[in-house]
């Protein structure tokens, strides 16, 4: 299976909008994952003379959604996203086991739920790529604005189950902050250490840390961790209690994430 082709948009401050390309890419058709600014994404289609033939949206946020109506009306595209959640347009609401077929493109993906972020966001897989929007970060994970601790543990561990060479297309460029704190979780772990000096020399260069892979987050991303005797020990030290369920622990490491500077 040849490996699937994914153009970058960097988008408002961090945000990275994906075009997934066919399996030919001289046919110039492509998908727009979570396009958040529509012009942006029609210069683009513009400029290469790009066939917008559908849209996959990963959860209702304005920066995941914010070009969705535009570009759905101007291309007269199937809209994917999650059926539990209020999208702009949405022609085809998902959820975990559901395929999205996209013929044009003879590329498919399946349909992962992971809630957390949000109550309904999904995920999609394919063709060796995770398009996980604000789940999973490089480092870190989404905030959890609608979701508990536990929903998010088990989302993460649904992507964490992954083949670890799956590239992880996430919407955020957030790198850089959540290898600082990964660094105050784990100072003593060199995997990390390389990582977050890594990450650190490719930002100062201008070049993006995204897409990462399953087998690196699994190395690196404390939220990924949390089980980690070691790990664990160090996140109940920080929260001051002598021990805490599986659930616990990965609330209180978001919460300290949250408090973080
Ligand atoms: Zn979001
Ligand atoms: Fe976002």
């Amino acid at each position: 299976m040849r490996e699937l082709t994914v153009t970058r948009l960097p988008a408002f401050d961090d945000n990275y909008l994906w075009l997934i390309h066919g399996a030919d890419p001289a046919q110039k058709h492509v998908a727009a994952v979570d396009p958040g600014d529509g012009d942006l994404v029609q210069q683009a289609l513009d400029a290469y003379g790009y066939a917008l033939d559908a849209i996959l949206v990963t959860h209702h946020h304005g920066d995941h959604t914010g070009g969705v109506e535009q570009l759905a009306r101007a291309h007269a595209c199937p809209v994917y996203g999650p059926a539990r959640e209020k999208i702009p347009a949405m022609t085809h609401p998902l959820a975990a086991g559901d395929l999205v077929q996209l013929p044009t493109l003879q590329r498919r993906f399946s349909v992962l739920d992971v809630p957390g972020h949000t109550a309904g966001h999904i995920a999609y897989v394919g063709h060796g790529a995770l398009f996980c929007g604000d789940t999973l970060f490089s480092g870190g994970c989404g905030r959890l604005f609608e979701g508990t601790a536990a929903q998010m543990l088990a989302s993460l561990d649904q992507l964490a189950a992954l083949s670890p060479e799956t590239l992880v297309y996430c919407a955020h460029e957030y790198t850089a902050t959540n290898m600082k704190f990964a660094l105050a979780v784990e100072p003593n772990n060199p995997r990390v250490a390389d990582y977050a000096h890594a990450v650190t020399a490719k930002r100062a260069a201008g070049e993006s840390t995204v897409p990462s892979t399953i087998e690196r987050e699994l190395t690196v991303n404390p939220f990924l961790r949390s089980r980690i005797k070691s790990v664990a020990e160090r996140i109940w030290q920080e929260a001051g209690v002598a021990q805490a369920s599986e659930a616990e622990t990965f609330r209180w490491l978001r919460e300290w994430k949250n408090r973080f500077r």
